[in-house]
């Protein structure tokens, strides 16, 4: 797969995780990456309902450049919000449910990772927003 934003190739990887293994696409260049929805387990189907609830509303707004999906022809991949609270945008596709992150917005959660956690201790998140940093704290720890 070539990478969205700088169109390199992307590396295939697989986190071990507690719900099992995570395989994703990673671009070693920008960050980037492309989650398919069918490597995932059975959390990521509740996820869906939510990023699909939460993208409709807000489309209209964002000011980002369209991306297609890399593994639908023709299919242009949804804006969708992180989290409510946040401006983290991902790529969505309503075709075969995968989703891009861009390396800048994974650092962005990153950066926000501690306030996320908390809203999860308090119970303030949904499964998106768990699902995503239960994701992100793997992949920050077995990272070089
Ligand atoms: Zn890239
Ligand atoms: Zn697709």
């Amino acid at each position: 797969m070539k990478c969205l934003s700088c169109r390199r190739k992307m590396a295939e990887r697989v986190e071990e995780t507690s719900r099992g293994p995570i395989h994703y696409d990673v671009c070693k260049t920008c960050g980037g990456m492309w989650f398919d929805a069918g490597e995932m387990d059975a959390m990521v189907l509740q996820v869906f309902d939510s990023v699909e609830l939460s993208s409709r509303d807000k489309l209209k707004d964002v000011s980002e450049p369209l991306r297609s999906c890399p593994r639908c022809k023709g299919q242009w991949l949804d804006k969708v919000f992180f989290m409510a609270h946040t401006q983290i945008l991902l790529d969505y596709c309503a075709n075969c449910h995968g989703f891009w992150l861009d390396g800048g917005e994974f650092k962005r959660i990153n950066k926000d990772l501690q306030e996320l956690k908390e809203l999860s201790d308090k119970g303030d998140m949904g499964p998106i927003g768990r699902f995503f940093l239960a994701l992100v704290c793997c992949i920050l720890h077995t990272s070089p």
